[in-house]
């Protein structure tokens, strides 16, 4: 999907990683965890399905997502003959593959109420997906029960305070990067995302907020004091989506359709024009994109430090045994240069998007 998170990381990750393995090293980079907050219902799984580009979570208009679930994108290298092949393991049935994604939803609900029972109960306890493909990132993405405040079904009377622990234990975390859902039907003031997120990220440095449901706000309102941070302020911005309705879900409407409809849905409205990269799913990744490329910046450095301790030490090795570890030295010292010369023509390319991101 065009979509898709990392697309435009993806080739750079990629090529720090090989730099890595050829020099033997364990060192890699590790990419931030990316958790959805907000209400229930607000639209967190179908935004993070949305930036997968692949329908694999259970939604609707009910609770849906119960536990936790920590869906890791494992990148494959693609095949010679150039077929992606894109299955999904759960932790909880090691060595079964999953190739058709209707099957990880339908397991994703089995495991939910094997844990949680079969009647809206909430758990704790983690499910945990890996997702190998050859169109992702490896990045981790953290899938949320939405907070409620009235216990229904099997839930405690304390629904409301367990999922925000629950929540919290998260996006405290200072590497998660906090997606605050917030749909625009309802007042972003009395958003619970943003809430939470202000809480767990009082200075905003990783908090993007997330406006869903456009397309059903109230005749003659619309989103662009939202979208503008003139309601709550946001130091990463917002970014204004239409997901799939849950019609859209019942006719089995796919991702890229969806994609589609959005774009018409932006482009059709004139309030909008002018915001363009404030709306849409693609927008959305391109700014989690920009904040991951800050991210590896960040740790670049410290890579660096890795890589050179290393060489000193196949250098001393080199000096004790004679030649034959002048080739792996010498393979270190070029792999050296080509990370520093990517990582300077790196930082001016980040330059550049510097100021895309100041002004949202
Ligand atoms: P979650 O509980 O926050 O994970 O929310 P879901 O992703 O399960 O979505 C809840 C319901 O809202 C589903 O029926 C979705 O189809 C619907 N929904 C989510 N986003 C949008 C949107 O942007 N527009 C419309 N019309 N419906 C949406
Ligand atoms: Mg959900």
């Amino acid at each position: 999907a065009a979509a898709a998170l990392g697309h435009s990381v993806i080739p750079l990750v990629n090529k720090l990683q090989d730099i890595f393995a050829q020099l033997g090293s364990q060192s890699t980079i590790e990419l931030p965890q990316v958790a959805v907050v907000g209400s229930q219902s607000s639209g967190k799984s179908s935004v993070l399905e949305a930036l997968v580009g692949r329908d694999f979570l259970p939604r609707g208009n009910d609770i849906c997502t119960r536990r936790p679930l920590v869906l890791q994108l494992v990148q494959r290298k693609r095949k010679a003959d150039g077929t992606d092949e894109e299955w999904g393991e759960f932790l909880h049935l090691p060595g079964k593959k999953f190739f058709d994604f209707n099957d990880i939803r339908k397991e994703i609900q089995a495991e939910t109420e094997r844990e949680a029972g079969g009647n809206k109960g909430v758990s704790d306890k983690q499910i945990r997906l890996k997702i190998f493909s050859p169109n992702v990132l490896d990045i981790t993405l953290v899938d949320l029960p939405g907070l409620t405040k009235v216990p229904v079904g099997d839930q405690p009377s304390d629904i409301e305070a367990r999922i925000r622990t629950m929540i919290m234990s998260y996006i405290k975390r200072p590497s998660c990067l906090i997606l605050a859902v917030t749909p625009a039907n309802s007042d972003l003031a009395n958003s619970d995302a943003l809430q939470m997120a202000g809480i767990a990220d009082p200075d905003g440095y990783r908090t993007i907020g997330v406006i869903t449901k456009l397309d059903i706000m109230d005749r003659g309102t619309d989103a662009r004091n939202f979208l503008l941070g003139k309601v709550i302020p946001l130091r990463l911005g917002y970014v204004g989506v239409v997901n799939r309705s849950q019609e859209d879900i019942l006719l089995n409407r796919s991702i890229k359709d969806a994609l589609i409809a959005e774009e018409k849905f932006f482009r059709s409205r004139p309030v909008y024009n002018d915001l363009a990269e404030r709306c849409g799913v693609p927008q959305l990744a391109k700014k989690l994109n920009q904040i991951l490329v800050q991210h590896i910046k960040t740790v670049l450095p410290g890579l660096k430090t890795r890589i050179s301790a290393a060489l000193v030490s196949v250098a001393k090795e080199h000096a004790s045994y004679g030649e034959i570890t002048e080739s792996k030295a010498g393979q270190g010292a070029l792999l050296l240069n080509i990370l520093s010369k990517y990582s300077e023509a790196f930082s001016s390319m980040i330059e550049g998007k510097n100021e895309e991101m100041s002004t949202s």
